[in-house]
């Protein structure tokens, strides 16, 4: 797998456990808000080698639950299952954060047993999607499968929008409500300038507006949450 950045420990990428975090470098989106530019726009510089993972790994028993991994789009990768069976062969928990456009590679993923949470982006309403991800045109036939076989797995999942002024109105956060209605868990990122933008810009929104679309939100989700705020 081609794994461009490690965290060794992390309390937030993985609810409620502890975790290290694991970047892969590529993705077929171009989010102009993207935070991990480098990892979307230069996909193969220095490989960290797995096996530096794995050495890691076998001295974090007892220490650590789990492993969560990011992108960049973490299912380019064609090796990710792999990965994420040694993973769990190593007695840890595994996280996979996907923007869902890989419903194909998903599946066969939950379908194995190689997942125990996954988060998904939900980029933006269906009217504004393609702008949001910095695409002419995007498919969502694929977001929706990848929403539908999460809902089907029967494992722990959310879906997720960061919420970025110049992007997101209250309308926008409404319109995805009554289109992800009856997932069971979606959070509003608060979005945070990291300063290595791609290109574009986007900028945080006041906490009660945040507050507003999270009420807007819960008419259709019942647990809808603010994160990072
Ligand atoms: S899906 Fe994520 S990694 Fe890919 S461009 Fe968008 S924000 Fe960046």
């Amino acid at each position: 797998m081609n794994i461009q950045g490690f965290q060794k420990l992390t309390m937030l990428d993985f609810p409620g456990k502890t975790a290290c975090t694991v970047f892969t470098g590529g993705c077929n989106l171009r989010c102009p808000f993207c935070h991990n530019a480098g990892l979307v726009l230069s996909p193969d510089e220095a490989p960290i080698p797995e096996d530096e993972i794995f050495a890691y790994l076998s001295k974090r028993h007892g220490i650590l639950d789990g492993v969560a991994v990011t992108g960049g789009e973490p299912l380019l990768q064609k090796d990710v299952g792999t990965f994420l069976l040694r993973v769990k062969d190593m007695g840890f928990l595994t996280k996979l954060d996907t923007n869902g456009f890989f419903p194909e590679a998903l599946e066969r993923l939950l379908a194995e047993g190689l997942v125990d949470y996954a988060a998904m982006d939900v980029k933006n309403s269906p009217e504004k999607y393609a702008f949001t991800c910095g695409r002419d045109a995007v498919d969502l036939s694929k977001p929706e499968r990848s929403m539908r076989l999460l809902k089907e797995s029967g494992i722990d999942y959310e879906l997720r929008t960061t919420v970025i002024g110049g992007f997101h109105t209250l309308e926008d956060i409404e319109a995805i409500g009554r289109w992800i209605e009856g997932t069971p868990r979606y959070y509003l990122q608060a979005f945070k300038d990291s300063g290595i933008l791609r290109e574009g810009s986007g900028y945080p929104l006041p906490e009660e507006e945040m507050t507003a679309m999270r009420d807007a939100a819960r008419q259709f989700v019942p647990v809808c949450e603010l994160r990072g705020i």
